[in-house]
């Protein structure tokens, strides 16, 4: 077994690290050839990060929310060559989104009521990309959750500021 440096018809497709191929038969009903033994590897370690992600509600909400954002932003995207939008900073718990929309009030709504709306600056996707840049020192979950404090603290006021003034 082993020997394989390709993938055979109807053989486990899983690559060894010394580069050669399972050649088990593969099992049953698969999605894609492969053999019981690694099928079961790659179950446990989905499990395994499934259940670590599970145990804390608020990231399961946070990549939820960053799904829907993606199907949202897309759409959003075709928009944008319309007109510019807004890039808001939205606190929910203790992580910061900053995330760009066209239609805000619609946007907000996909949130908990427990989410504070701390800052808004108007701007487009360009805009957003570079925030995401300039904080991502405090990056903590998927693209957009940013850990609030430091300079996005102080950023956040200097939006404030300039809108209060
Ligand atoms: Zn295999």
């Amino acid at each position: 077994m082993y020997k394989a440096t390709s993938p055979q018809a109807g053989t486990c497709t899983v690559q060894r690290k010394n580069g050669e191929f399972c050649d088990t038969p593969s099992a049953d009903d698969m999605p894609f050839p492969i053999c019981g033994r690694h099928a079961s590897r790659l179950f446990a370690r989905m499990n395994e990060l499934l259940s670590e992600f599970d145990s804390d509600p608020l990231r399961r909400l946070m990549a939820g929310l960053d799904d829907m954002d993606s199907r949202r932003e897309r759409a959003d995207k075709r928009a944008a060559k319309r007109g510019p939008g807004v890039i808001y900073y939205v606190l929910v718990g203790n992580l910061l989104k900053i995330g760009y929309s066209q239609s805000l009030q619609a946007r907000l709504r996909t949130y908990p009521p427990s989410r504070k709306l701390l800052a808004t600056e108007p701007g487009t996707f360009a805009l957003e990309s570079q925030r995401h840049a300039q904080f991502a020192h405090l990056l903590d979950s998927g693209r957009e959750w940013f850990r609030f404090e430091g300079d996005l603290v102080e950023h956040v006021k200097t939006i404030r500021d300039h809108v209060a003034a």
